[in-house]
């Protein structure tokens, strides 16, 4: 996880919290290349409110958080329910979204809620945060790594700071659960161990704090805003 803290972005450590991963829905508007739930999308089957109750009732002695998943989350009519259920527990909720339909965030309770939007690259992928209308939620952005969207690094880290303000970059790696059903797994998209640390490593050595002399000049934060 890096944290946006003037000048550039630093790592932090993720604190630990009690969590529940609950996917709401199979269906998505998008098609992802290397989706970890391809196997389960389809465009109907939407988790019911009912059946959504009963899990948090049963869960909610054990958990302070809730992160709603799909496909995607955003589509489910009944969110909006489900968000005001986890809160009667105190239960704080966390959705993970593609950010294509994001502007239904305004219609949602007014209860605090951590958006973090996942993106294969800014640019040069099928699923870029370029695409993704700008915001005045706070959003937090997932940005996951595979071979062949390395170079979209500081794009990103870049974007997600200018456009949207983000305090908060996740940097990830692809992997998938479609063949196991019940761990994680490499694919052919993901980067090995050894390359995935130095990626970061070089990143957060060179790339993360340096000066962009433009950013500067209009930076509404003063000082310098560096990526
Ligand atoms: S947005 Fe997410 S769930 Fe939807 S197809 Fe892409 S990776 Fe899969």
């Amino acid at each position: 996880m890096l944290k946006l803290k003037t000048p550039g972005w630093v790592e932090k450590p993720i604190q630990p919290v009690n969590t529940l991963q609950i996917f709401i829905t199979n269906r998505c508007n998008m098609r992802c290349k290397g989706c970890f739930y391809a196997h389960k999308l389809d465009n109907i089957s939407d988790m019911s409110l009912e059946q959504y109750k009963t899990i948090v009732k049963s869960y909610a002695a054990y958990v302070k958080k809730i992160i709603l998943l799909g496909g995607e989350p955003l589509l489910h009519k009944q969110i909006g329910d489900m968000i005001i259920e986890n809160h009667k527990y105190n239960i704080s909720t966390t959705i993970y979204t593609n950010g294509r339909n994001i502007e239904i965030l305004k219609d949602l309770p007014n209860i605090p809620v951590e958006i973090r939007i996942g993106v294969f690259g800014n640019t040069l992928t099928e699923k870029p945060l370029s695409k993704i209308p700008s915001i005045t939620h706070p959003v937090k952005i997932v940005f996951m790594l595979r071979k062949d969207n390395i170079s979209e690094l500081n794009n990103v880290a870049l974007s997600a700071e200018s456009r949207f303000n983000c305090q908060t970059l996740y940097l990830s790696s692809i992997r998938d659960i479609s063949v196991t059903k019940d761990y994680w797994k490499d694919t052919e998209e993901t980067i090995n161990n050894e390359d995935y640390a130095l990626l970061i490593q070089n990143f957060m050595k060179t790339e993360a704090r340096k000066p962009i002399p433009s950013r500067r000049l209009g930076c509404a934060y003063g000082a310098r805003l560096v990526l």
